[in-house]
């Protein structure tokens, strides 16, 4: 689900549409301007029904956009990194990097995507009795109380306690306080995610197929999202507290072959790249780290500008590349690996580079792990 335009940023935060929504506007507006409105408010111009509701449909994404924005705002307030937010077929999705620091803060920014909905729906709610009150009758009114009420059950389907929903996180947060253990917390909540989901799609199944209600196909499919995603986070967490007791140090690939910044992509492709069979490499400046460069991102230049593009341009800056020390748990560092530096994490000591992690290495560590679990030393905490 990736985005399919952008809308610029909103505080900084990218803010990305995916095509299906425009699904979801139209369907929307469909079922407004047929039903809704005509049931709520009769005899007025089908044109009235029409505009009202893609304007309602289109101030229903907005809101979904403010829930998502206050989640992504009280996540980088509480350390974490925020990638941007993307409003698909579902929903939207804030898509946030690391992993907050203890219940408290996540709890607050689970919590205030449910709160902003609320007070949206509330807002909404009061605007449509306050236009009533003043005798205006009509579509406006309709509209205005049914985006008060979506907000509002929005705000409560998303505290229902099922990972990945918002609820979800207050569940593993509530955990977390209670065991002490985040992982553990982590895998509870997605098996509620997963029971959840599952009965979900039954009852989704059931009303769509025995009573033929097709509005309900929507939620099967939400359901099987969520059962999915659920799914995900349960493996991750299972995966990350394997790692718990595996320092970096142990699966790193140490002193790994580095290239200066002002070499050209060209010249690397030539002169460096058929001397190693590595897939990444640190990148580096004055015998600074400045970067990480990858085949993967090389081959996205075009040939043509190749003989002109240096690694340093082409490479994932620093900042954004995850760092890693030899003496920490593997597992600490599975939340920081993010898109830009294709989930490698650079190992560093006293501010030298001293080895580079891979997905792969990862991967070979769980399966000497899952088949020969006391081989690893303890990590240092
Ligand atoms: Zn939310």
């Amino acid at each position: 689900m990736g985005d399919s335009f952008s809308l610029g940023r909103i505080s900084g935060i990218r803010v990305g549409v995916n095509w299906s929504v425009l699904v979801i506007v139209a369907l929307l507006a469909y079922g407004l301007a047929a039903g809704e409105f005509p049931a709520a408010a009769p005899r007025h111009p089908v044109a009235e029904y029409v505009v009202a509701a893609v304007l309602t449909a289109v101030a229903y994404m907005g809101s979904l956009l403010a829930h998502e924005l206050a989640h992504s705002l009280v996540a980088r307030r509480n350390g974490l990194q925020v990638e941007g937010i993307t409003l698909w077929l579902l929903g939207g999705v804030s898509r946030l990097q690391g992993e907050v620091k203890d219940p408290g803060a996540e709890v607050r920014v689970a919590g205030v995507g449910p709160l902003v909905s609320l007070l949206l729906g509330g807002g909404f709610l009061l605007l449509a009795w306050l236009v009533h009150a003043a005798g205006v009758r009509g579509v406006a009114v309709a509209a205005l109380a049914w985006l008060g009420g979506i907000n509002v059950l929005l705000a409560v389907f998303n505290v229902i306690p099922a990972a990945p929903l918002d609820g979800g996180r207050l569940l593993r947060a509530v955990l977390w306080r209670i065991t002490g253990d985040r992982l553990t917390a982590a895998v509870w909540s997605a098996r509620s995610g997963q029971v959840f989901g599952w009965a979900l799609v039954v009852v989704a199944a059931y009303l769509v197929l025995v009573r033929r209600d097709y509005s309900w196909l929507w939620f099967a499919l939400l359901g099987w999202f969520l059962i999915s995603a659920a799914t995900a986070e349960s493996q991750q967490a299972v995966i990350q507290s394997r790692l718990r007791t595996v320092p970096v140090r142990q699966i790193m690939t140490p002193d790994p072959v580095t290239v200066p910044a002002s070499v050209t992509v060209a010249q690397f492709q030539a002169d460096y790249l058929p001397l190693h069979r590595h897939s990444a490499f640190p990148v580096v400046a004055d015998g600074q780290t400045v970067g990480l460069v990858t085949t993967h991102r090389i081959n996205q230049v075009p040939v043509g500008e190749r003989g002109q593009t240096t690694l340093g341009e082409v490479a994932c800056p620093l900042p954004d590349v995850a760092q890693a020390t030899p003496d920490e748990p593997v597992a600490d560092v599975l939340p920081r690996l993010n898109a830009c530096s294709e989930s490698r994490a650079l190992v560093f000591t006293d501010g030298h580079l001293a080895g580079i992690v891979s997905p792969t290495d990862i991967s070979r560590a769980l399966e000497r792990i899952s088949r020969n679990p006391g081989q690893f030393e303890s990590a240092r905490r």
